[in-house]
């Protein structure tokens, strides 16, 4: 196509389903361009020589230029496997990915980027709906074993490319089906749990064995794993909250965010609740603490629950609508991000502490005591001041904790084999995501801290590499 007629195509973002519509369900609220929208948004890529979505920001280097130069051309079939060829589950990230590749499109120097995210979904929805995409067990079978703790993106990605190199792989979750936050974490307003369990079902028929409801470590031993398998892979994630410890935090009606998310993906699935687990946001105040992703995806489904009220409450400033001048492309930019959630209702409050929590006579939270912080350099840091006379209240019934998480927490695998932890008590890796006992490995938000699915995805799939390595290695006595 001519530069010139390129350069009439704007970029065409689907949309969401109307707010009064999604409000009613928990189906996905994020609408599909049709293929021909694809097409011509694929028409826009401008095939750089030096493509920083593919080289620099992309953590699965996905081939992007060469896979949009299909969808031009109409071949759908090759594009999918394009995309295969670096991404074990591009159904995931299609929905769900921040789009770190978008943000360095070379484009969005003075335009708008391509539409990356959704040529991707159009990509493999399209393999799904046509059949390419089938269940491909290994031509031939290894003898040795590989056991992986965790089913989230990076344990499902290791496996997936440890199974295709032959391995016979084994999958533990202490939960009750796989998938990790991408089932339990996650709404299904964002990520159908269908989908997750259509790649499940793809796994098992691929020969990948998984054992659910069994916490490694504690309901089956490191030297059960020994006798069995020839490397482990832990990826248990960072499960541990990040907790706000000011007067009456002890009062009944506040929770960590996962605990009400997890509760709500539960009940979608058909889980039996645990007790205490069932409780919901129905005809509450509700306050939110931390106004990132998992704030956001609470607000979703305190609205849909039928909260009374909503407000999120975030101690850092509101961050500009556009890119700062210390944060140019193609750096991820550190605007303003408004989700889905942000557009269904409740209000938003930056730059806010919480002091303290009052409750009524039976000990359930009432109110949240709040103040206006200023940020100042003090000793060559940021640092939240409280404003004089800026402190006020709110009412609260249900307080969301959802202000990040600080690490795997104590683990029983990890500690009962005293595996070394880094600064930040996540799991200390070798450049080959090999832990300080040989032949036990990790990876994803356990041994990076908290991130992102692409990443952690990345991370599963280097570590594959590696244990492949190890044990080929060890097998010719190197
Ligand atoms: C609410 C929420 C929303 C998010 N939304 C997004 C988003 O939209 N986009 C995005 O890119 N990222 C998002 N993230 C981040 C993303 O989900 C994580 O970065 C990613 O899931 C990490 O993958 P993982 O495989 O390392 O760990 P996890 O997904 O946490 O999986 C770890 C698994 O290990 C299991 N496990 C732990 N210990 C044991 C044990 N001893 N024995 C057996 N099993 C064990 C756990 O049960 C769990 O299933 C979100 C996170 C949260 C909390």
């Amino acid at each position: 196509m001519a530069e010139s007629d390129r350069q009439k195509i704007n970029r065409k973002d689907p949309g969401y389903r109307g707010v009064e519509e999604r409000l009613r369900d928990y189906r996905e609220v994020e609408k599909v361009l049709c293929e021909n929208e694809v097409k011509e948004q694929a028409e826009r890529c401008l095939s750089c020589g030096t493509p920083f979505c593919h080289g620099y920001a992309c953590p699965l280097a996905n081939v992007i230029p060469e896979t949009n130069e299909m969808i031009r051309e109409g071949r759908w079939k090759d594009a999918l496997e394009m995309l295969l060829s670096t991404h074990p589950f591009p159904e995931f990230t299609a929905r769900i990915c921040p789009a770190l590749c978008e943000a360095s499109c070379v484009l969005g120097i003075n335009d708008q980027p391509v539409t990356i995210r959704q040529v991707e979904k159009m990509i493999i929805e399209k393999g799904f709906a046509e059949g390419w995409v089938r269940p491909c067990p290994p031509l031939k079978r290894r003898g040795e074993n590989v056991a992986v703790v965790g089913s989230g993106p990076a344990g499902l990605s290791a496996a997936y490319s440890l199974n295709r190199r032959g391995f016979n792989v084994t999958v533990y979750d202490r939960e009750l089906n796989p998938g990790g936050l991408l089932l339990y974490g996650i709404p299904n307003f964002k990520l159908d749990k269908e989908i997750v369990s259509r790649r499940i079902k793809l796994m098992r028929e691929e020969g990948i064995k998984f054992e659910c409801g069994v916490n490694v470590g504690s309901d089956i031993s490191f030297n059960y794993l020994k006798r069995r398998f020839s490397a482990v892979l832990l990826t248990g994630g960072t499960p541990q909250p990040r907790d706000l410890n000011i007067p009456g935090r002890e009062l009944e009606g506040i929770s960590y965010a996962m605990q009400f998310l997890r509760a709500q993906n539960k009940r979608l699935i058909g889980e039996p609740l645990a007790d205490g687990e069932d409780f919901t946001a129905k005809d509450k105040k509700v306050v939110i603490l931390g106004g990132g992703d998992t704030g956001s995806d609470c607000l979703g489904t305190a609205l849909r629950q039928g909260a009374k009220q909503v407000c999120q409450l975030e101690i850092l400033p509101r961050p500009s609508e556009n890119r700062p001048e210390d944060n140019p492309w193609p750096l991820w930019p550190r605007i303003d991000r408004v989700s889905s959630s942000h557009l269904e209702g409740g209000t938003r409050r930056w730059s806010v502490t919480a002091t303290g929590f009052e409750g009524d006579q039976q000990g359930r939270v009432k109110h949240l005591h709040c103040a206006e912080v200023e940020w100042v350099r003090q000793d060559g840091k940021f640092t939240p001041i409280q404003k004089e006379d800026s402190a006020f209240t709110v009412d609260a019934d249900l307080v969301l904790l959802a202000m990040g998480f600080i690490g795997p927490g104590p683990d029983p695998l990890a500690d009962a084999l005293g595996l070394q932890r880094d600064g930040l008590g996540n799991i200390r890796i070798n450049q080959e995501h090999m832990t300080g006992l040989p032949g036990i490995f990790s990876a994803g938000d356990m041994a990076r801290g908290q991130s992102l699915v692409v990443k952690a995805m990345a991370d599963g799939k280097a570590a594959a590499e590696h244990i492949a390595f190890y044990i080929e290695s060890a097998q010719q006595g190197k």
